[in-house]
């Protein structure tokens, strides 16, 4: 009977690495798909950040060229303001956020960071100025540690446990890992520990703290957790956006209703845009959205 199930076995291990392989590989080209996108222009200096102040000039962008999802986008950031950016599903959030971090260039229009249009800077000094805490975060088949400090894969050490440590308090982690009998060693992942949607956020939220760019990119962050950790996860999202410039996208408004400015989008276009009372004042697509979700709340 072993003799029999022995293949089989061979079949399971073999089925897991190649589903890894997958998602590693999934993780990996969406990077490497960027790349082929966009390129350095040749001589291309780095960008260089003192107020990361953010600009979106007539911004227009289709993945197809027969279909184009943000038509003309104008909007401004300030440096160390937090904006939310809100809107039904498919209007375009995301795809604003994967401009910025330049996985595609823009078809007409410019994104400018501090003055300077990104598609004249090198990607590395852009993408090592922006972090994003994704809508779902993939973890590595690796240590709770290692998945915290991909976000600065370079130094290693003492100095660097240590980073990694405060990083982990700062995304309110650090009690949960210290609990672990293997602490920061826990593998996590298929293969290891499973974290839940809440864990596996404040992970991601751990790295972005340990790469502490001047902006961050938070992309419907809170979207797979109840309401309880929720609360507790938009504590720690307020502290990273501290001092930062912050782009929120946010499907839940009840999430950003105290933000400095909420900006509503439909259809690739700006709808509306002010702060959480003007909006409900003006009557328009955001009061509606919020009477819904209060509605579906309370229901
Ligand atoms: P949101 O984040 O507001 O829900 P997205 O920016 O993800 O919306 O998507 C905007 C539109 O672009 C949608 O119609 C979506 O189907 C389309 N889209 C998103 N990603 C791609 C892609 N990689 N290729 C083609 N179309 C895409
Ligand atoms: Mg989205």
């Amino acid at each position: 009977l072993t003799q029999l199930f022995r293949p089989l076995d061979m079949l399971g291990f073999v089925y897991r690495t190649i589903r890894q392989g997958l998602i590693d590989m999934a993780a990996m080209f969406r990077l490497v798909d960027a790349d082929v996108e966009v390129e350095d222009v040749p001589g291309a200096p780095a960008l260089h950040i003192e107020r990361p102040g953010i600009v979106f000039e007539n911004v227009h962008f289709g993945y197809e060229p027969d279909r184009s999802i943000l038509h003309g986008l104008d909007f401004e950031i300030a440096a160390g303001e937090t904006v939310a950016l809100v809107g039904p599903s498919g209007a375009g959030k995301s795809t604003i956020a994967r401009l910025l971090f330049r996985f595609y260039d823009p078809q007409a229009g410019r994104i400018l960071i501090d003055g300077q249009d990104i598609s004249q800077v090198t990607q590395e000094s852009l993408r090592a100025a922006i972090g994003i805490v994704p809508q779902d975060s993939v973890l590595f088949n690796d240590t709770i540690g290692y998945n915290i400090g991909y976000g600065r894969p370079h130094e290693t050490g003492p100095a660097e446990e240590a980073a990694i440590r405060e990083a982990a308090r700062g995304a309110a982690i650090l009690p949960f890992i210290d609990a672990l009998p293997d602490g920061f060693d826990t593998e996590v992942g298929e293969r290891g520990l499973k974290l839940s949607g809440g864990e596996k956020q404040r992970v991601a939220i751990a790295r972005t703290l340990l790469k502490n760019p001047p902006i961050v990119i938070l992309d419907e962050a809170t979207s797979a957790l109840d309401s309880r950790t929720e609360q507790e996860i938009l504590k720690t999202l307020k502290s990273v956006a501290r001092g930062r410039t912050t782009l929120a996208i946010a499907h839940r408004l009840s999430t950003i209703a105290d933000s400095d400015r909420i900006l509503v989008l439909e259809n690739g276009r700006l709808a509306e845009q002010g702060r959480h009372a003007d909006l409900l004042r003006r009557d328009g697509l955001y009061a509606e959205m919020w009477a819904r979700q209060q509605a579906d709340g309370e229901a």
